[in-house]
């Protein structure tokens, strides 16, 4: 297909091989892309274009300051453009991350005493915690295949009725690929007078985002993402949302670039988005950002989702023959439509840390396990009981990783291709017929490595270590 021939093409190290455990080399599968995308060669080249001009922005009166600003500015409108967001009405804010965008609205948005916040188990962490802070959170069950419940949405929005300050759910889920019926679910949101917050991180990469105009009952009020899902690494996030409710309050970070003016007794903040985005920004991310977003409005949003569903028709249909798999939420390929390209599975007899282990050191595919920092909803499709969670989380609370619940992951950005779920299929069979060199064993931190294996990554990129010696390897507990 010329839209993924030519997409790839365009992906920064899509050439690069790896090693394998036995010392063949091999090129390596990404098949990570819900936790983070390669970068574009699109973004890459707007970086190296820009680099030469970036200079301070905002304040700067010289021609690289000048242009810094413009291109700054710019990327908002291009983010707006991007998220069909009403420019007029609402602010484009940059941040780190979605992490970062999802508390932002957290401490500026004014619930009362009694509000409620209306998530569900589906939810990243990231969209879940920041709420459990900030209000009474109630959380829509999913139904048993890990869909959201929408019957039980409706329950609870009559249930909380008025008291109901925010709907936040998201687009697509990083577990299961589950795509929310979002502006459905704003109409109602709207007609008990709340607002709704769509975090769209999983789904910004694969389909067109469009929070419509503000006369539309199903506009969405909140949206935000991540860059570096989007094919674009440099470290930036955007929360956007209506400009006036900025206003109302002072900004939860303040300081430099967030005011007009300051006396030893008062602030004069800043409009929207300078009050919200305190410190120097981040430049290169907001440029990344917008060269990205881009990039993919050029391609159309409708071609990436259109050769994602073949792929994920395809990767069901040639999953489903692997011996002793069991995927987890949506396995039909005629209902691939209702979901983004990512796959939760499990091989029978083999856990799920070592299976990613294996993938990785034998197979060259990148993928992960875990819970995806959503716990509930792992546990929920895992079919897990009240007493299994108990234990499990005992086992934590002791520092056991051993036998930690989870899935293995594999997600498809718009890049990958039929081959791509092939050879994850053909790697999992030999998996399933204990078909693999390594001796493995677990970590404390629940990992599985091969036993006399020492990674060498100085043919492939090292920083030079003169200054700081080499430290010991870290795992995060949680994969995102
Ligand atoms: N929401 C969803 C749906 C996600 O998939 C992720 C990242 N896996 C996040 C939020 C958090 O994104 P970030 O780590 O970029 O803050």
């Amino acid at each position: 297909m010329t839209t993924t021939t030519s997409l790839r093409d365009r992906i920064v190290g899509i050439d690069r091989t790896i090693p394998l455990l036995d010392g063949t080399t091999v090129p390596y599968l990404n098949l990570d892309n819900a936790a983070s995308t390669p970068a574009l060669r699109d973004v890459l080249d707007a970086i190296e274009r820009f680099l030469p001009y970036y200079s301070s922005v905002h304040r700067g009166t010289g021609f690289k300051s000048r242009l810094s600003t413009d291109a700054y500015d710019h990327a908002h409108r291009i983010v707006a453009a991007f998220v069909g967001a009403d420019p007029d009405a609402n602010t484009v804010i940059f941040g780190k991350n979605t992490t970062e965008a999802v508390n932002k609205l957290s401490y500026r948005l004014t619930i009362p005493p009694d509000g409620v916040v209306i998530t569900s188990v589906l939810e990243h962490h990231s969209n879940d915690l920041p709420w459990r802070r900030a209000a009474t959170v109630v959380h829509v069950a999913a139904t048993p295949e890990g869909r959201l419940d929408e019957a039980d949405f409706d329950r609870q929005l009559a249930t909380y009725g008025k008291r109901v300050a925010l709907v936040a759910v998201s687009g697509a889920s990083n577990v299961s690929g589950f795509v929310q019926p979002m502006h459905r679910l704003a109409r109602k949101a709207h007609a008990v007078g709340a607002r709704i917050l769509v975090d769209v991180a999983q789904l910004a990469p694969h389909r067109a985002v469009d929070m419509r105009p503000q006369d539309d009952p199903e506009h969405l009020d909140f949206v935000v993402l991540s860059a570096h899902k989007m094919y674009a690494p440099f470290g930036t996030g955007a929360l956007v949302g209506p400009r006036a409710l900025f206003l109302e309050t002072a900004p939860e970070y303040q300081g430099g670039g967030t005011v007009d003016a300051v006396t030893l007794d008062e602030v004069l903040w800043a409009d929207t988005p300078d009050r919200e985005e305190a410190g120097s920004p981040n430049v290169i991310g907001a440029v990344a950002l917008a060269a990205a977003a881009n990039a993919l409005m050029d391609f159309g949003m409708e071609a990436v989702a259109d050769h994602e569903h073949e792929l994920l028709v395809h990767a069901l249909e040639r999953l489903a023959r692997v011996p002793g798999l069991r995927i987890y939420g949506e396995t039909d390929p005629r209902r691939a439509r209702e979901k983004v390209g990512v796959i939760p599975f499990n091989l029978e007899q083999v856990p799920h840390a070592l299976a990613a282990s294996v993938l990785g050191y034998e197979g060259g595919i990148g993928v992960r396990h875990g819970c995806f920092c959503a716990h509930p909803y792992v546990v929920h499709l895992l079919g897990l009981n009240a007493r299994q969670t108990a234990t499990w989380r005992a086992q934590m609370a002791r520092g056991d990783k051993s036998d930690m619940p989870g899935l293995v992951r594999a997600s498809f950005g718009c890049y990958n291709t039929t081959d791509d779920a092939d050879r994850l299929a053909e790697m999992l069979e030999r998996l399933a017929r204990g078909d693999y060199r390594g001796r493995y064993r677990q970590l404390p931190s629940g990992e599985y490595v091969p036993e006399g294996h020492e990674d060498d990554f100085t043919a492939h990129f090292a920083l030079a270590t003169h200054h700081a010696p080499e430290g010991p390897h870290t795992h995060r507990p949680c994969g995102i």
